[in-house]
C-alpha cells in the first residue's frame, strides 16, 4: 500500500507545489517509487516537472470526470522511479462538472485504487482552494503536507482549513490525519519569519518538521527549467533543505 500525501493549504502562493515536486523527486534517491498527481488546473507541477501541457492528450481531468483507466494516463517524468498523473486546464471546469457525478468527493481515490503500479508514495498537489478537487485529494491522502509561509497572515487560514480536515474526517475520510507542517519560503533576516516559525511550532510542536525550507532563488528558478532542485542545482540550499525534509518524512 502506498503512503499517499495530500500537500494542502488553500492560500496560493506557500510553497505547496514546490514542496510536491521537491520532495517527490527525492524519492527515488532514498529507494522509493513515487507518483505525483497534480490536481491543480493550472498545472505548475506538470511544466514544473518538465512537461508540455499543450501536447498532453490527456490527463487527470479524463480519470476523474470521464473515469478513463488512470494506469494509461500516468507517465514518466525526467526523475527515473517518478511518474506523473498530470493536470491540464480543462480541469478549471471540473470543480463545476463534479457536482453532477456520482461518488463526487472520491473519484480520485477510486482512481488510485486502480493503480496497478505498486508506488511506495503517492504525492498530491493540490489547488488552492477547499472546493471539491481539494476534497477529492484529502478524501484520497491519508496524510496531509502543509506547508506554511513564514508571514504575517500565516496561521489565520488553518482555521479554515481544520475545519474542512474535520469535515472531511467525520464524513467521507477517517483515515486522514496532519502528516506534517513545513514552514516554507523562510527568511531568517526577518524578525517577523523568526516570530511565525516559533508561532507556528508552539501550536503543533509534534506535527512541525524540524526542518525549514529557506526562500533559495535556485528554488524559484527550477521550474521554468522543467526540473526539480535535485536536477538543477542538487547543491543549493534549497535542495539540500528538500533532501532533509523527504527524510524527515519518510523517517515519521
Ligand atoms: P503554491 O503551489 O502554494 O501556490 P508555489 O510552490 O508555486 O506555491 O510557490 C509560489 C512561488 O514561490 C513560485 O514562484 C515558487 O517558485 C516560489 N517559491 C516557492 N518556494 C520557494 C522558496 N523556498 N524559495 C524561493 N522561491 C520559492
Ligand atoms: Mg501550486
Amino acid at each position: 500500500m502506498p503512503r499517499v500525501y495530500a500537500v494542502v493549504n488553500q492560500k496560493g502562493g506557500v510553497g505547496k507545489t514546490t514542496t510536491a515536486i521537491n520532495v517527490a523527486a527525492n524519492l527515488p534517491q532514498l529507494g522509493l517509487s513515487g507518483l505525483i498527481v497534480d490536481m491543480d488546473p493550472q498545472g505548475n507541477t506538470t511544466s514544473g516537472l518538465g512537461i508540455v501541457r499543450s501536447e498532453l492528450s490527456r490527463s487527470v481531468y479524463n480519470v476523474i470526470i470521464d473515469g478513463e483507466d488512470i494506469n494509461e494516463i500516468v507517465r514518466p517524468t525526467g526523475v527515473a522511479g517518478l511518474d506523473i498523473l498530470p493536470s491540464h486546464r480543462s480541469l478549471a471546469g471540473a470543480e463545476i462538472e463534479l457536482i453532477n457525478l456520482a461518488r463526487r468527493e472520491r473519484r480520485l481515490l477510486y482512481a488510485l485504487e486502480a493503480l496497478r503500479v505498486p508506488y511506495d508514495y503517492i504525492i498530491i498537489d493540490c489547488p488552492p482552494s477547499l472546493g471539491l478537487l481539494t476534497v477529492n485529494c484529502l478524501v484520497a491522502a491519508e496524510y496531509m503536507l502543509i506547508p506554511i509561509q513564514c508571514e504575517y497572515y500565516a496561521l489565520e487560514g488553518l482555521g479554515a482549513l481544520t475545519h474542512t480536515t474535520q469535515l472531511i474526517q467525520r464524513e467521507l475520510n477517517p483515515r486522514l490525519k496532519i502528516g506534517g507542517i513545513v514552514l516554507t519560503l523562510f527568511d531568517p533576516r526577518t524578525t517577523l519569519a523568526l516570530q511565525v516559525a516559533q508561532q507556528v511550532r508552539a501550536q503543533y510542536p509534534e506535527k512541525t518538521f524540524r526542518t525549514v525550507i529557506p526562500r533559495n532563488v535556485r528554488l524559484s528558478e527550477a521550474p521554468s527549467h522543467g526540473m526539480p532542485i535535485t536536477q538543477y542545482d542538487p547543491t543549493s540550499r534549497g535542495a539540500v533543505a528538500y533532501e532533509e525534509l523527504t527524510k524527515e518524512l519518510i523517517a515519521r
